[in-house]
C-alpha cells in the first residue's frame, strides 16, 4: 500500500491543491491527514470539503478543536486566537460536523497516527531527540506520524541512523528500526521553505520519501488580507516561517 500523508493544511485552500495535484501524479492508494486543517487561513470551508472528500483517515488538531470551542484558546498567541474566533464566524456546519467528529489520534496497518505526540495528541511538540525518542516509545508502534511543529521530521530509534530534519527530496528506508515520522505543513511551512510539504509512504517497498510543491503564495496572502486577518499570517508564508 502507498499512502500520501498531510497534515496541518491551515485553510490554505491553493496549497492543498497543489499538494492534491501532486499527490494525483503518485496515484497512493490513500490518504491520511494529520489535523489542522483550519486555522490562519481564509479557506477553512473549502480545506474540510476537500478532507473529507479525499482523505482516508482524518484526525483533529489543536487549532480544529478551538474553533470548535473543544479546548480553550486563550493559550493560543495573539494571531492564532483571532483567526479562531474568526473561522468560528464563517464556519460551515458541514466543516463543523466533520471537525466535529475527528479523533486527535489513530492507528492504521502497523502505524500510529497523532496531531502532536503520542503522549499529547493535542498539545505537545516533538522538535528535539528527547520528544522524539519518547514519541516512538510511548507510541511502540514502529512508524509514528505527527504533524503539528510544521517541521518535516525523520527520527529513528537506532542511534546510528541519521535523523532530523527532513527536506524536500529526503528519501528513508524504515526497516529495522522503529521512526517517528512529520510530513511538515501543507498550509503554513516553518522550516524556512515556504513550499507545500507532503510525505509519500510505500509500506511495502518499506520507503518514506519528503515532497514539497511550491504554490501561489501570494493568492493566499491576499485572500488573508481581504479576509482582514492578521497581515503575519500572510507575511510568514513568504518565508516558510
Ligand atoms: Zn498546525
Amino acid at each position: 500500500m502507498r499512502v500520501a500523508v498531510i497534515s496541518d493544511i491551515h485553510a490554505n485552500l491553493h496549497a492543498l491543491e497543489a499538494v492534491h495535484e501532486a499527490i494525483d501524479q503518485e496515484a497512493p492508494d490513500e490518504i491520511w491527514c494529520l489535523g489542522d486543517l483550519v486555522g490562519y487561513g481564509p479557506q477553512p470551508n473549502a480545506c474540510c470539503e476537500w478532507t473529507a472528500k479525499h482523505a482516508a483517515v482524518g484526525l483533529a488538531g489543536n487549532h480544529d478543536l478551538g474553533v470548535l470551542g473543544t479546548i480553550d484558546i486563550s493559550d493560543f498567541t495573539d494571531d492564532a486566537a483571532a483567526a479562531a474566533i474568526w473561522t468560528r464566524g464563517v464556519l460551515g456546519p458541514p466543516a463543523r460536523d466533520y471537525l466535529g467528529v475527528l479523533p486527535t489520534s489513530g492507528r492504521r496497518e502497523e502505524i500510529g497516527l497523532f496531531h502532536a505526540s503520542p503522549r499529547d495528541p493535542v498539545w505537545e511538540y516533538v522538535l528535539t531527540w528527547e520528544a522524539a525518542e519518547a514519541a516512538i516509545h510511548y507510541s511502540g508502534f514502529a512508524i509514528t506520524l505527527v504533524g503539528h511543529s510544521h517541521v518535516p521530521l525523520a527520527i529513528s530509534d537506532d542511534p546510528g541512523l541519521p535523523g532530523g530534519h527532513a527536506p524536500g527530496g529526503k528519501e528513508i528506508e524504515f526497516d529495522g528500526a522503529q521512526w517517528l515520522l512529520n510530513p511538515g505543513s501543507v498550509g503554513q511551512p516553518r522550516d524556512g521553505d515556504p513550499a507545500a510539504a507532503w510525505l509519500l509512504l510505500d509500506l511495502d517497498e518499506r520507503r518514506a520519501s519528503f515532497r514539497r510543491v511550491a504554490y501561489d503564495v501570494e493568492r493566499t496572502q491576499t485572500e488573508i488580507r481581504d479576509q482582514g486577518l492578521p497581515d503575519a499570517l500572510a507575511e510568514r508564508l513568504a518565508h516558510g516561517v
